[in-house]
């Protein structure tokens, strides 16, 4: 379409500059999109002031009965929106249609379902605590689940009142008209929601840097949320980071040892690697070391590479050559520190930016690829001697994502999974729950998506006193 929506409609942008976006199977350009301007920012920032008073006075219910438009619109669009994720991320289409479609789909359930019995306002003494809307929000969004991370903020903002200015990743921004068209289609009041196109260095910092814009909520790495987080203090704005993460899975001597070490090389690989809670490392007590080893090289095995739309595909390409060619220095930066590589360099397809997965083992927790975010299917697997060497393994990263702890000990596994520093852990593979808090510890970000508590980081506490 290569237009932007703003003010309740689709508008050519102020600047001429388009962005292609590609198949990363195919390497074929499949769309463009506006590289918008500081201008087109401010049009979509205006749009949103003009429309906050107006959204914010509208009742709760109100506000949450468009978010049901929303989720069955999702719903009924939801083969098609899968088909362009896998066309535009690479992501094999079982894990586009369970993942990519379905999880923010159940996950606004889980927000309707708790703001139906949140109680409001809160008393403390002669206090009337309201949650009033936080504003003007800039949501940012990356490429590795566009949906989902685009929902997580729009859904809760919109519930509590908010305006919202939306600015997915220009690697794959396609979904996201999709999702525009989709709430152009649900009666949202004009300027309540906006989408602008761009590159995050001009058009996300100009989100960032906007005085009319209240809380900037951000998913991407770590090195784009520290400027945001300057750029955003200059005019004191709130700002939510949802950053990357080094996540370990926790596999004690008395864990049933094949569903830990199976579950885990999935965990690792799922979306190619390109997960931010992915578990890439898999810490091992000694005594089952090796056993575990080979089952993950036999696990790795079994991921076939190739073509997203081919039913017999685990892993598809990485989504872009850039990521591509990152992914495989760390491969190299592995192989230079001593890692020893126990499975990798499968047959890949000629065309498309495809990385096949790889096992390190007897990798050292500081080294390069145990330390660092690698966003590709590679996983490190460390031993360690105790639980006390295994939290000390786990937190010693700047990250603080998410983890796995496996043990035949319910209580055991639970005592270790306190001990870890991270937003989010699971026992013995636990399912992942939409309604619960998601967020980090340390370099992982802060605030939490997610649930009523992600529905609150968009609100501002207001105490009235009778
Ligand atoms: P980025 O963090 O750079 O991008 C995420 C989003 O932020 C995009 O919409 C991007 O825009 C925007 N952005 C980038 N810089 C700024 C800025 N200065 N101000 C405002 N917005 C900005 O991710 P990349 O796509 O470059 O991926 C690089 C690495 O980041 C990956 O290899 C991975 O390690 C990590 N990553 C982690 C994610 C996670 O969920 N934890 C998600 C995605 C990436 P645009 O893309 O249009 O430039």
């Amino acid at each position: 379409m290569a237009r932007l929506y703003i003010d309740g409609q689709w508008r050519d942008s102020a600047s001429t500059g388009r962005i292609q976006v590609h198949n990363p199977a195919t390497e074929e350009v499949v769309g463009e999109v506006p590289d918008s301007s500081p201008e087109d920012v401010d049009r979509a920032v205006r749009a949103a002031r003009e429309a906050f008073d107006g959204w914010a006075a509208t009742p709760r219910a109100t506000r949450v009965g468009h978010l049901r438009a929303l989720r069955d619109a999702l719903q009924d669009n939801s083969a098609e929106l899968a088909s362009m994720i896998t066309t535009e991320v690479g992501s094999p289409t079982a894990l586009a249609t369970r993942v990519q479609v379905g999880l923010p789909i159940s996950a606004l359930g889980a927000l309707i379902e708790a703001l139906d019995t949140a109680d409001e306002p809160e008393t403390i003494r002669n206090s009337q605590v309201y949650r009033e809307p936080a504003g003007v929000v800039g949501a940012i969004t990356p490429w590795n689940y566009p949906l989902h991370q685009a929902l997580a903020k729009i859904g809760p903002a919109l519930a509590a009142g908010c305006t919202v200015v939306h600015k997915p990743s220009e690697v794959a921004p396609l979904s996201a008209d999709a999702l525009a068209t989709i709430i152009d289609g649900i009666g949202l009041p004009r300027g309540v929601y906006n989408l602008v196109h761009g590159l995050g260095a001009r058009s996300g910092a100009a989100i960032t840097a906007h005085p009319d814009v209240d809380l900037i909520s951000f998913t991407g790495s770590t090195a784009a949320g520290r400027k945001v987080s300057v750029a955003a203090a200059a005019t004191v704005k709130r700002v939510a980071l949802e950053l990357g993460g080094k996540s370990a899975n926790v596999i004690l001597a008395d864990a049933d040892l094949p569903a830990a070490v199976k579950v885990g090389v999935a965990n690792c690989f799922m979306n190619s690697g390109q997960t931010c809670t992915a578990w890439t490392r898999m810490l091992v007590h000694a005594s089952r070391y090796d056993e575990a080893v080979e089952l993950a090289v036999a696990a790795a095995a079994k991921y076939t590479v190739g073509d997203p739309t081919d039913p017999a595909t685990r892993l598809g390409p990485l989504v872009s050559a850039a990521q591509r060619d990152r992914v495989m220095s760390y491969v190299e930066r592995g192989r230079a520190e001593g890692a020893k590589e126990v499975f990798g360099g499968a047959a890949v397809p000629d065309r498309g930016y495809f990385v096949p997965p790889y096992v390190f083992a007897d990798v050292d927790p500081f080294s390069t690829i145990a330390q660092e975010e690698i966003f590709g299917p590679v996983l490190s697997i460390i031993r360690f001697t105790d639980e006390d060497d295994a939290v000390r393994i786990a937190n010693a990263t700047p990250y603080g994502l998410a983890g796995g702890v496996w043990s035949a000990s319910r209580d055991a596994a639970l005592a270790v999974a306190r001990r870890l520093r991270t937003g989010q852990v699971d026992i013995n593979g636990a399912w992942f729950n939409p309604g619960a808090p998601f967020g980090g510890f340390k370099q992982s970000g802060t605030g939490r998506e997610l649930g009523l508590h992600g529905y609150e980081e968009f609100t501002e506490l207001k105490a009235v006193q009778l």
